[in-house]
């Protein structure tokens, strides 16, 4: 079989193309950057080679495909570049948002699993489209190379229905596929993996609740490398608090606010967008950052933005322990989770209830990965970044090897 080495990740949204080029034999990053403002007059591009100096032009972009072409150009420049000629990538990987229940693990892309992909839009409206016009434009680019889906969905594919189906009548599920799939499982998975590494055992071993707190945030509760629940639902929306998002909320909400008038659309935008952090903190800021320096000088709703934050994860993670019958770890990753210290100690002191008893010196001083519970906590606290795009590498290296 030919080798697999050099794989290009793509993570195309809809006005961004991101890249990540790997030689995956190594686990080395080549290159990385990305294209944003595409169709826009101030498109822009940001390259790095290797772990160098990341370099900034203003480009002409007007589709993907046109940006894809500026990412191939920059990879194979005599001064810049990493690799001699195209012919070396030997995959690409794609990150897809939605692989509904169609798809339970990474796939490749042939012309059956392209019609599928398109049958998914209405599940992923806004990011389906840009995904699969991301697999195109490289099938247009890289004639004849293979193209790997690798869904976000995924590995939530193993949840019960008690867990991911909602409690209406089955035929809105069976007409309209409604029901709870779950997001950032790439994240979900990788980190599952990386803390039985860290912890010397298998995930087949251990019951592990993984938080990926970033802009947006999801927690799952993992039992023996499966996930049983998760926090986000037929959309990102669900779940705990996030950077604009508002996570849960009573549904009768929405028609209240129908019924006052806002358009789907502005319901829509107020919740996925305005909300969470952004919309509580009452500083202009969906940044964790800014939240937490205002509620340290004192400002009131950004006191209360992180008192709802933190409320909402451990309610969450208290039900997670409970669902799980007890837990190995709590696992923290993403911007907030590996970067907040302070916000991890607002978890400090419920969490003890359920033996996750975390050292606020080792908290405050390390970073991961890292145990930051104390030796004797009967439950470990741990940070383990996460590394998406890797994550996408080694899948595709796996399908490619199948
Ligand atoms: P995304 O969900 O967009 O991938 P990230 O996982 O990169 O987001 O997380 C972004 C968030 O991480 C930022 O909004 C910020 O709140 C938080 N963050 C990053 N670095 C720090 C830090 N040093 N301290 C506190 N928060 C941080």
């Amino acid at each position: 079989m030919e080798k697999i080495d050099i794989i290009l990740v793509i993570n195309s949204g809809s006005s961004s193309l991101k890249f990540t080029l790997y030689n995956i034999e190594t686990e080395t990053k080549l290159a990385s950057g990305l294209v944003e403002r595409i169709g826009a007059d101030n498109a822009n591009m940001v390259y790095r080679k290797g772990d160098g100096a990341k370099e900034e032009q203003l480009v002409a972009a007007p589709d993907h495909s046109a940006a894809l072409r500026l990412v191939t150009e920059a990879l194979v420049d005599p001064a810049k570049g990493v690799i001699k000629s195209l012919d070396e990538v030997d995959a690409i990987g794609h990150r897809v948002l939605h692989g509904g229940e169609i798809f339970k693990s990474s796939t490749l892309v042939d012309a059956d699993v392209m019609a599928q992909l398109k049958k998914l839009v209405p599940l992923g409206p806004l990011h389906m489209p840009p995904n699969i016009g991301g697999i195109e434009a490289c099938e247009k680019i890289f004639p004849g190379l293979p193209n790997v889906a690798v869904f976000d969905t995924a590995f939530h594919q193993t949840m019960p229905k008690s867990a991911c189906h909602y409690a209406i009548p089955e035929e809105y599920y069976q007409k309209y596929g409604i029901r709870k799939y779950g997001f950032h499982g790439t994240s979900h998975h990788f980190v599952t993996l990386a803390t039985a590494e860290y912890l010397g055992k298998k995930p087949e071993d251990l019951k592990i609740i993984t938080c990926h707190l970033g802009n947006g945030s999801s927690i799952a509760a993992v039992k023996y490398g499966k996930v049983l629940d998760t926090t986000m639902g037929l959309t990102p929306l669900a779940g705990v608090v996030m950077g604009t998002r508002s996570g849960d909320l009573d549904p009768a909400v929405v028609f209240t606010l129908l019924r006052e008038g806002m358009s789907v659309d502005e319901v829509d935008n107020l919740l996925n967008k305005k909300s969470g952090l952004l919309g509580v903190g009452g500083v202009n800021s969906n940044d964790m950052r800014d939240i937490i320096s205002n509620a340290e000088k004192g400002v009131e709703s950004a006191k209360l933005a992180l008192d709802m934050w933190t409320h909402r994860l451990v309610f969450y993670v208290g039900a997670y322990y409970a669902l799980l019958g007890g837990a190995d770890a709590i696992v923290f990753t993403g911007g907030i989770g590996e970067n907040s210290a302070a916000a991890r100690a607002t978890l400090i002191e419920q969490f003890a209830a359920i033996g996750c008893d975390i050292d606020p010196e080792l908290n405050a001083t390390l970073r991961g990965p890292c145990t930051i519970s104390k030796p004797d906590s009967k439950v470990t606290a741990l940070i383990i970044p996460t590394d998406e795009e890797l994550m996408i590498a080694k899948e595709t290296k796996a399908v490619m090897s199948k």
